[in-house]
C-alpha cells in the first residue's frame, strides 16, 4: 500500500478531515465502546478544563464548572481542546500509520503539531509544556545534526527516515532532560495501552517508553506504566474495585517486567489517592506528574459516573484540563463511550474524527490486526526496534491468526487497506507549514 503525503501547505483542520471507517464492523462492540470511551474521555476532560486552566481551586469553589464553556484561558469555543488531545491524536496517528510503536515517528508528529499545528483544534500550537517544548527543540537540533552529517537537503527528508536509518545513526529518541517529570507524559498516554491492550506486558513497557521521549525522569516513566496498566485492565473489563484496589500492582505484577515501580508511584498504587476531603485532604491538580496522577485517580474514586468524576477533576483547579484529560482516559475506558454524557460528545470539537481514530485503533490493535503488518506508510520501517523485537512470540501468534484467513476476509482486508490509506492521507494533510507557533 502506498501512502502519499500531501504538502503541508494544504491547511486542513481536524473537523475538515474526511472520515473513513474500517470496512469490517467489529463483533466485539463492548471493547470498542471502552476504547472509544477512553479516547473521547481524554478529549472531553481536556475540553471541560480548557476554559479554566490555571484558575486556582478557590476560584472554582466559587464558580464551579458544570459544562463545557467558551472563552477563558485560551479563548476557545466550547468543546475545543488543547495540547493534551493534540498530542494524543499525534500518538494515535503514528500507531495506526506505522501499525507499530515507532518513537521516532511519534516525535516527528509532535514536532509537526508544535511547528505547524498538526492535529490542533485551532490550526496552530497555542500551548505547550516546558519539558515538551525543550524536548522537541532538542529533537529538532538532533535531526538537523543528522541532516548535516548525511547530506540531506530538507527537513522533510529527515522526517521520512526509516527506523533502520535512525538506528544505524545511533539517533537517541529520548530527547528529555533526566529530571523532567511534568504531567505532559500522562496527558497523551491512552493510545498506547489502547493499541496494545491485548498484550499487557507490551502495553505497560511502551506506556513507559512513550513518556521518555519528552519526560526523562523515572517517576514519569513509572506513572505512565502504572496508568497504562490500569487502562489495559479497564479495557479488559476489570471491575472498579479491582482497578482501585490497593493490591492492583501486586495482582498484576507480571505485567511490569523485572523493574519495580518507583516508590512514589507505589505509594499511589497503594491507595494514597483515597482521601474523602479531596482538595481539603491535599489532592492537587498540579503540573507535576505525581500529584496529577493522584488527582486523576481521586476523581475516578470519588464519583460513580463519568460526568461527576470529570467535574470533580476540573474543579480541583490549577492544571484543570490535564487533570481531567488523565481522568477521562481511565474513566472513559471503564464506563465506556455510551455512558459519557451525549451533550458533551456533541459539543466536542472534531468528535467524529476522534471516534474514527478510536475505531482504527481497535481495528488494528496489536497483535490481532487483520491488516498485514507490512508498514503502511511510504516509509519502510525497520521492525528491529519495534514490538516484534521485544516480544517475538506475539508475532508468531499474529502469523497463526493470519494463516486462518478466509477468502472473504482477504477481500475485506484489501478494502480496509484502501480505506486506511485514504484516511491516513487525510490525516497527514492536517497541518500546515505556513503556521508556526515559535
Ligand atoms: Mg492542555
Amino acid at each position: 500500500m502506498k501512502l502519499t503525503f500531501p504538502s503541508f501547505d494544504e491547511k486542513k483542520f481536524p473537523d475538515e478531515i474526511k472520515i473513513i471507517w474500517p470496512i469490517n464492523k467489529p463483533q466485539d462492540t463492548v471493547t470498542l465502546d471502552r476504547i472509544t470511551g477512553s479516547l473521547i474521555g481524554l478529549a472531553i476532560g481536556d475540553a471541560l478544563g480548557a476554559s479554566v486552566e490555571f484558575r486556582p481551586q478557590s476560584y472554582l469553589a466559587a464558580h464551579p464548572v458544570t459544562d463545557m464553556m467558551a472563552g477563558g484561558t485560551w479563548g476557545l469555543k466550547a468543546g475545543q481542546w488543547t495540547d493534551d488531545t493534540s498530542m494524543a491524536l499525534c500518538l494515535a496517528s503514528s500507531l495506526i500509520t506505522e501499525n507499530d510503536f515507532n518513537p521516532y515517528d511519534q516525535l516527528v508528529r509532535y514536532k509537526w503539531w508544535y511547528k505547524h499545528g498538526y492535529l490542533s483544534s485551532t490550526g496552530h500550537c497555542f500551548d505547550i509544556g516546558t519539558a515538551t517544548r525543550a524536548s522537541l527543540e532538542e529533537f529538532y537540533d538532533r535531526q538537523m545534526q543528522l541532516k548535516r552529517e548525511f547530506g540531506y537537503k530538507t527537513e522533510y527528508e529527515i522526517d521520512q527516515l526509516p527506523l533502520s536509518a535512525i538506528k544505524n545513526a545511533k539517533f537517541n529518541v529520548n530527547c528529555s532532560k533526566k529530571d523532567a517529570a511534568g504531567n505532559g507524559a500522562l496527558m497523551r498516554l491512552a493510545p498506547v495501552p489502547l493499541f496494545f491492550y491485548q498484550t499487557p506486558q507490551l502495553a505497560v513497557e511502551f506506556s513507559g517508553q512513550s513518556a521518555r521521549l519528552t519526560h526523562g525522569d523515572d517517576v514519569a516513566f513509572d506513572a505512565c506504566r502504572y496508568y497504562g496498566a490500569l487502562i489495559v485492565a479497564a479495557v479488559k473489563g476489570e471491575t472498579k474495585d479491582s482497578l482501585l484496589s490497593n493490591q492492583f500492582y501486586s495482582q498484576h505484577r507480571n505485567w511490569f517486567g523485572s523493574v519495580p515501580l518507583h516508590k512514589e508511584i507505589i505509594d499511589i498504587a497503594s491507595g494514597s489517592f483515597k482521601r474523602p476531603g479531596g482538595y481539603e485532604d491535599g489532592i492537587r491538580g498540579k503540573g507535576h506528574i505525581v500529584p496529577a496522577l493522584q488527582a486523576a485517580l481521586w476523581a475516578f474514586w470519588s464519583a460513580d459516573t463519568f460526568e461527576k468524576g470529570a467535574l470533580n477533576a476540573v474543579n480541583l483547579g490549577d492544571d484543570t484540563d490535564t487533570t481531567a484529560a488523565i481522568f477521562g482516559q481511565l474513566a472513559g475506558a471503564y464506563y465506556g463511550y455510551r455512558k459519557i454524557p451525549s451533550i458533551w460528545i456533541e459539543t466536542l470539537y472534531a468528535n467524529r474524527l476522534i471516534i474514527c481514530i478510536a475505531e482504527w485503533i481497535h481495528y488494528l490493535g496489536y497483535p490481532s490486526s487483520p491488516i498485514s503488518k507490512t508498514p503502511t506508510g511510504s516509509r519502510r520501517r525497520d521492525r528491529s526496534l519495534s514490538a516484534s523485537s521485544i516480544q517475538p512470540k506475539y508475532m508468531e501468534e499474529t502469523k497463526l491468526k493470519r494463516s486462518h484467513s478466509t477468502d472473504h476476509l482477504k477481500k475485506s482486508k484489501r478494502k480496509s487497506r484502501r480505506n486506511l490509506s485514504r484516511f491516513l492521507t487525510n490525516l497527514v494533510a492536517c497541518g500546515s507549514r505556513s503556521a508556526n507557533c515559535n
